[in-house]
């Protein structure tokens, strides 16, 4: 089969490689499509570990599967979307339900091998059927991007009546702040520097900000007026993964407010306030982070998309070949993405 094979930090290369046998309880899926963007770029360069190399990335995967052993499992031929987390399903964390912190857990596409291939081996509980007229640019989205986002809502507990503020409207935020929307929130507020990525988001959210000359300071008050609420958000999402973005979510609280963390900040990383006591500790902040997804995330992403209440068309990018994802990484790692993801042709075509 073909694949596209990290082979150590930065190179890539297509190789022709046996499909792989299949181990008891793990499935044979013909890999349809895959997913590339900026999380590719990252561990081409090597920020997370592979668990060895060579190592076929691509942790999205929509397929069809070829062979399953388990009479519970989806039989051959039917269109799956892979659940890219692994967790050990033993210790404590994954017994609770918590897999995204086991310990034990893999990833498919990180330190097992991924959709950047012709075939895939995915274990057979993490395969959920889909439609099969279901867009399937829009499928892979299920893989990731969707459940990371459910995921996020409701470790920080969105519930009916939230005021919500998004800072950063990429892929990420956007999908954020359509399920707060499908989980109740009343007020949305999104505040981002593209006029572009606002104008996306702007059916999904009550007020849009550009804050891109604004200090943190003003940014939180703009955000404030613009969602009608003069003593700050209830729950505010930082997804930008800028120190001032930190900031601006921070500022833009109601006392007692929550800001979830899910955006990366580069390098050594402190937060500062004039007064840590009269801007953060008297006002009883939470900075909560999150960190993947857990199986229910990822049913409950399935759940809503299939119900109808996402949409996922504006998150689709350009389609790209197996053979062109190096080429697009480094494009991505120059210009970013926009806000979309590019969607990877591994066998589209059937
Ligand atoms: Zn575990």
């Amino acid at each position: 089969m073909q694949a596209l094979l990290m082979v150590g930090e930065g190179t890539q290369e297509i190789a022709d490689i046996p499909v792989p046998e299949v181990p008891e309880g793990w499935a044979l899926v013909r890999t349809i499509a895959s997913a590339a963007g900026l999380f590719h770029t990252q561990m081409v360069k090597g920020m997370l570990d592979t668990g060895g190399l060579p190592r076929i990335l691509g942790h999205e995967i929509v397929g069809e599967i070829v062979e399953a052993g388990s009479p519970a499992s989806p039989p051959a031929g039917t269109l799956v979307v892979a659940d890219a987390v692994v967790g050990c399903g033993v210790c404590e964390w994954c017994i609770r339900g918590e897999d995204s912190v086991c310990p034990w857990m893999r990833h498919l596409g990180i330190d097992l091998d991924g959709g950047f291939a012709e075939y895939s081996l995915v274990p057979e509980s993490n395969l959920f059927p889909l439609p099969s007229d279901i867009p399937i640019a829009e499928a892979v989205m299920l893989s990731s991007a969707l459940p990371a986002a459910v995921h996020a809502v409701t470790r920080v507990g969105v519930t009916s009546g939230a005021r919500v503020a998004v800072s950063g409207v990429g892929s990420i935020g956007f999908t954020v702040c359509q399920v707060a929307k499908a989980y109740g929130a009343t007020t949305i507020v999104a505040a981002d520097v593209s006029d572009e990525q606002l104008a996306a988001v702007e059916p999904w959210v009550d007020a849009t900000v550009n804050v891109g000359d604004m200090t943190p300071t003003d940014a939180a008050t703009a955000m404030s007026e613009a969602g009608e609420t003069p003593h700050g958000f209830d729950i505010a999402f930082e997804t930008a993964g800028h120190l001032s973005s930190v900031e601006t979510v921070i500022a833009a609280l109601r006392p007692g407010g929550k800001a979830m963390m899910m955006g990366i900040c580069d390098g050594p990383t402190a937060i500062s306030f004039d007064s840590y006591l009269a801007q953060f500790v008297r006002r009883e902040i939470s900075l909560i982070t999150t960190f993947g997804f857990t199986r229910r995330d990822f049913l409950v992403g399935n759940a809503l998309y299939l119900g109808g209440r996402l949409d996922l068309s504006p998150l689709v990018g350009p389609t790209v070949a197996l053979e062109d994802v190096p080429s697009v990484l480094a494009h991505i790692e120059e210009h970013g993405t926009g806000g979309k993801r590019y969607v990877v042709d591994v066998g589209m075509a059937g």
